[in-house]
């Protein structure tokens, strides 16, 4: 591996061409084989040579997390779905209808949740702003064209509509100056949140094309930039031929008086034990941009109280701030990753006890649903009734925000709306 990582490791992508070749490499028999590509139809696949050689551990697979977190598995969407794919990659099914079955299935999978869509693209000039999403005042997220795509692709990811290139179920844009003209016109948006896909796949020059206006915006307070570039191709910060302008972009911003975070989605600790993983993290942070670290939990990902406790003292360690713990999403394969909300909770309480005070900037589980953000506190006794403590951290309805409210206890609930109210008591906050 020495050899392929020299002084400048070029990135090199590994997608549905050399899938077969890893999953033998995993030690799966041809039909589990046949089962994931055909997970793999459905569901974008792609990872790098830097995941595949640094960070999975292939002693390990097909059970390794690090594995796990690229790859489809072969049981990974509903069994009748992968049965039918499998039968036509087998069979040599014409490109067509296997388009237009992978099509089908894809539509039944939820492609966006938390009513992504229909409830937070703003009007501008009565139009809808392509790539804007503004659903809690302060802040507007904005999904640049040039970033929809990740170094590596997570199988659980809810993003994935993005990336398959069904034009009904993208959202993005490309329009720089309409983003800074809609944040100029409203003056209660003090923070942007650029995502993806990874805005960090796009070249310097163009992110700044983004970030660079922004700056002009007197009311603006943070530019946050989510990526998953530190875990899956640290290289973008240290040897790229453009790293060095990234970080000069960095200096920037946090030169023109605004806070600059690094939204690293981290999910499991070892993608901190690589020496480039660790330079690039104190690269960044050496810029004055913070970086602050979240992720889902997800089933034989992180599902470990302890591999969450290392990774928040390891980030911690290394200068990060843990930010986030989510609850997985309905979408895609959520049915197959899905951690109950009573589990979630255990083992985040679990984690936490754990840490230091400077690691407990964590809050989770967090459920980032259609009305807000929801935590989940804990779990209690109300008038008899077992019950779970909850509270928005975020909402669309500010007035929610930081105001415990309780349901139904579940052992199996997984999302907001498996909750049900204590009995006698009104709807719960948000879904009235
Ligand atoms: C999480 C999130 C934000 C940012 O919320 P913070 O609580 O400020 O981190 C903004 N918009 C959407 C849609 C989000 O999900
Ligand atoms: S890095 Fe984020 S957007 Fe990219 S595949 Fe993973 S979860 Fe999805």
């Amino acid at each position: 591996m020495a050899a392929q990582y020299g002084d400048r490791p070029a990135f090199r992508a590994l997608s549905l061409p050399h899938l077969d070749a890893l999953l033998a490499r995993a030690g799966l028999d041809a039909q589990d084989r046949l089962r994931a590509r055909a997970v793999a139809e459905v569901l974008p696949f792609r990872t790098n040579a830097y995941v595949v050689d640094e960070l999975i551990d292939w002693r390990a697979a097909p059970d390794d997390p690090l594995y796990r977190l690229v790859f489809p598995q072969p049981d990974m969407l509903p069994r009748a779905d992968v049965d039918r794919v499998a039968a036509m990659l087998r069979d040599g099914a014409h490109p067509e209808r296997l388009r237009e079955d992978v099509r089908e299935i894809r539509l039944r999978l939820n492609p966006h949740p938390g009513g992504q869509r229909d409830h937070n693209t703003p009007l501008v000039d009565g139009e809808p702003a392509e790539g804007l999403q503004h659903k809690y005042p302060e802040t507007v997220l904005f999904f640049p064209r040039q970033g929809q795509t990740c170094h590596a692709y997570c199988s659980y990811c809810f993003r994935w509509p993005q990336f398959v290139g069904e034009p009904d179920l993208r959202m993005a844009s490309g329009d720089a100056e309409g983003l800074r003209a809609y944040v100029q016109a409203h003056p209660e948006v003090t923070s942007v949140l650029i995502t993806g896909g990874d805005p960090l796949v796009m070249s310097s020059a163009v992110l700044a094309r983004y970030v660079e206006p922004l700056l002009e915006i007197p009311h603006l307070e943070s530019v946050r930039i989510g990526t998953k570039a530190l875990s899956y191709w640290p290289h973008r910060f240290l040897t790229d031929p453009d790293a060095e302008d990234l970080l000069r972009l960095f200096d920037r911003v946090v030169r023109s008086g605004r806070n600059l975070a690094l939204m690293g989605h981290y999910s499991h600790p070892r993608e901190l034990e690589t020496d480039v993983a660790q330079r690039a993290l104190r690269r960044v942070t050496g810029t004055g941009a913070v970086v602050r670290c979240q992720a889902p939990l997800i089933r034989g990902v992180n599902d470990r109280a302890e591999d969450w406790a290392v990774l928040w003292r390891r980030l911690v360690a290394l200068g990060a701030v843990p930010y986030y713990l989510f609850v997985e999403r309905d979408t895609g394969p959520q049915d197959y990753f899905a951690v109950p909300l009573a589990r979630a909770y255990e083992l985040f309480r679990e984690a936490y006890a754990q840490v230091s005070g400077l690691a407990r900037t964590v809050r989770g589980p967090i459920m980032s649903a259609t009305p807000g953000k929801v935590q989940v506190d804990g779990v209690t006794e109300v008038g008899g009734q077992r019950a779970f403590v909850l509270h928005y951290v975020q909402a669309r309805d500010p007035d929610l925000v930081g105001r415990p409210f309780f349901a139904a206890f579940d052992p199996d609930a997984r999302w907001l709306t498996d909750l049900k109210p204590l009995e006698g008591a009104a709807a719960l906050p948000g879904l009235g």
